[in-house]
């Protein structure tokens, strides 16, 4: 028996796992602000709720982890610097553990049963708050040396001395153009209100200035710098996840004329760009694979 689990900045999600199906799952608030023991003792729980005796459990994480499942920090849930993840989880679940990056292990479950059967090297792209990202380069998953590769949410495509502030420390970062944030800040320049993403994605729809110029500024962003990994990769595809899928119609045009405008060649520009095939199932379907890689 499979088990995933989906360790998110709200929710931790559970789930039994066969093949590309999640056939049972659990949902848990994560508590973020309580610690990593009880974060660690909630994400136990949830798996034990669905099998008393766990043959191995796959946790995909909302930051950085080393192959050895040593955690580098968490950005929205505090506590976890330096801490074994899953070490941690394997004492309180006596099984195997293998832990990895959300957006990576979103990439997984894509490569497995989504887009990635007939598209062997593509970028996945979580797109929310953060923007997270995950390779496939010829069906092989690729994490990185140090577990940091594809976090193309902070690579820079402003270099102005001005730039935005990114959550991470830089300046200029794609996340300070594309993230929810910014999204936000951006629609209320134009004199929009909104508390989400999907209501400037009905201004958009409705032809209005504040929503169109926002999904403009996310998308160009987007489009530069997928042209820069295009030029790097030269990948057979893009797949985007995260709630503004629904919306990536509106998206697409400033994406797509970026890269013409940016990518090197005119073939890197014509990348399929697609909507992940497993949505918000993929981080779940991914972690419950990790053990078997
Ligand atoms: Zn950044």
């Amino acid at each position: 028996m499979l088990i995933g689990v989906d360790f998110g900045g709200t929710q931790v999600r559970a789930g039994i796992v066969e093949g590309g199906e999640v056939v049972r799952s659990t949902a848990t608030p994560t508590r973020a602000g309580s610690g990593a023991t009880e974060v660690l003792d909630t994400i136990a729980s949830a798996v034990l709720a669905l099998a008393a005796k766990p043959d191995a459990v796959g946790l995909a994480i909302p930051g950085e982890v080393n192959a050895e499942g040593r955690c580098w920090r968490l950005p929205n849930v505090p506590g976890f610097e330096g801490v074994h993840i899953a070490e941690e989880l394997a004492q309180r679940l006596q099984c195997a553990i293998a832990v990895e990056n959300d957006a990576t292990t979103a990439a997984l479950g894509e490569r497995l049963y989504g887009h990635g059967r007939e598209h062997p090297s593509f970028l996945m792209m979580t797109l929310g708050t953060g923007i997270g990202g995950g390779l496939v380069l010829g069906h092989q998953l690729y994490a990185g040396t140090n577990g940091f590769a594809a976090e193309v949410g902070h690579m820079k495509v402003d270099t102005s001395a001005d730039a935005p502030l990114c959550a991470c420390g830089q300046r200029g970062c794609v996340e300070t153009f594309a993230g929810t944030r910014a999204l936000l800040r951006e629609y209320a320049r134009y004199g929009g209100r909104a508390t989400e993403v999907l209501s400037i994605a009905v201004s958009a729809r409705r032809g209005q200035e504040a929503g169109q110029k926002t999904f403009e500024m996310m998308g160009s962003a987007l489009g530069r710098l997928l042209a820069n990994i295009q030029n790097l990769l030269d990948l057979n595809a893009v797949v985007f996840s995260g709630a503004i899928s629904a919306s990536f119609d509106l998206l697409e045009p400033y994406v797509r004329e970026a890269l013409r405008a940016h990518a090197f060649a005119p073939p890197l520009a014509e990348v399929p760009l697609l909507i992940s095939e497993l949505g918000e199932r993929a981080g779940m379907i991914g972690a419950a694979h990790l053990t078997a890689l």
